[in-house]
């Protein structure tokens, strides 16, 4: 597997608490022990897949790392930093998914010396009641606090939002005003998605009256025009206060862009470590990968989880697609120049407002982010 990969993703499966519209590889209560064996594996993985991964400074440095999850500040990352020093250099973006409740000063100060410059939080929303449903554990204000702590280290930083959980309206929200003062240069705001395993589709589809300490949201889902209305006055929100889309779910102030996302939208390739993890090199695509180590297996840390890893090989036609399509996601758009075949269906796509045209290279418009999935599909 390539040398020139420069992006590399590490998945944490581990959190606080469940939270009820997750159906991401995750698991609340994992022992401290199991999250120690799990972070010697990732360091034992790594070295290997970089040539000169052994403590000297590598000729080639990482462009970005990703440590998402679940909650990577549940583990200790210490042996993690000191292993991908060498792969790391001033231009590397290494960002880390954070937990309001993981926030400390010592935290943050461990992920400063690790080279980390960038800092995602979960807030997911402003309302009280939603987040006691949805199981995060933590109000607004402390969410917060826990941000404004995290700006004296990180510049670079900003929150992933949840549009259209049961109950919440950022329409009507009275602390957008707060929210607009945090200084964000990021925010990922994503549909709420049903999904089958996730504690909330039970509830709603059960109608089971939820345990008293989950607050008392209505359980009433929105419809799709709700969510699009949701989702339109969020992405106001956020122009106002001088974040631009730049990908369908996507905003940042310029030049605050998540490098490493873009780089997966781009087409680049990418080394996804750990259960839970894809990733895309050349045309292998891993999933639960742990690196060329064969003795290093999820299975064998946490055989109850069932993860194998799996390396598929796609055709060249379909990673050609995969990587084409991809980018259309972005504001920098799909150049057709070496796909003539999709032009007939990209010209109907702008004649309909959906797409904007420049020479061959089409971009969504407003209305094109909102339905992009269905455009996508159209395409594959
Ligand atoms: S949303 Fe994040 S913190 Fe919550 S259960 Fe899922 S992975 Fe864990």
């Amino acid at each position: 597997m390539g040398e020139a990969v420069k992006n590399l993703y590490v998945h944490f499966p581990f959190c606080r608490g469940k939270c009820t519209y997750c159906a991401l590889c995750s698991k609340a209560g994992v022992s401290r022990a199991d999250r120690e064996s799990y972070v010697n594996s990732l360091t034992r993985s790594i070295s290997p897949i970089f040539p000169n991964g052994d403590g000297s400074r590598h000729s080639s440095p990482l462009s970005t790392i990703y440590f998402g999850g679940g909650s990577p500040a549940l583990c200790d990352l210490r042996p993690l930093f000191k292993v991908l020093n060498p792969l790391i250099d001033k231009n590397t973006e290494f960002s880390v998914e954070l937990h309001p409740l993981d926030v400390t000063e010592e935290t943050l100060q461990v992920l400063k010396d690790g080279g980390v410059n960038r800092i995602s939080m979960g807030l997911q929303s402003l309302n009280d009641d939603v987040l006691k449903h949805m199981r995060r554990g933590y109000t607004f204000d402390e969410a917060e606090k826990a941000f404004r702590l995290i700006k004296e280290y990180f510049e670079n930083s900003g929150v992933d939002l949840i549009i259209g959980y049961p109950g919440d309206s950022w329409g009507q929200s009275p602390r957008l005003q707060r929210l607009s003062d945090w200084g964000l240069k990021h925010c990922s705001a994503y549909s709420l998605i049903l999904e089958e395993n996730s504690a909330l589709f039970k509830l709603a589809q059960t109608g089971t009256v939820p345990p008293p300490q989950m607050g008392t949201v209505p359980l009433k889902l929105y419809s799709d025009e709700e969510i699009m209305d949701e989702l339109s006055f969020i992405s106001h929100f956020l122009s106002e206060i001088g974040l631009k889309r730049y990908e369908i779910s996507n905003y940042s102030a310029p030049g605050y862009e998540c490098r490493h996302n873009m780089a997966t939208w781009n087409g680049e390739d990418y080394y996804g470590l750990g259960i839970g993890a894809h990733g895309r090199i050349g045309l292998k695509r891993t999933r639960n990968w742990w690196g060329q180590s064969p003795e290093i297996k999820p299975s064998l840390i946490f055989p109850q989880w069932g993860q194998s890893p799996e390396v598929e090989t796609v055709s060249e036609e379909f990673d050609f697609k995969e990587r084409k399509i991809f980018s259309l996601r972005t504001a920098r758009g799909l150049d057709a120049g070496d796909c003539p075949h999709w032009i007939e269906r990209l010209d109907r796509f702008a004649e309909e407002g959906l797409l904007e045209k420049e020479n061959l290279v089409y971009r969504l418009t407003e209305r094109g982010f909102e339905v992009c999935d269905s455009i996508l599909a159209e395409l594959i």
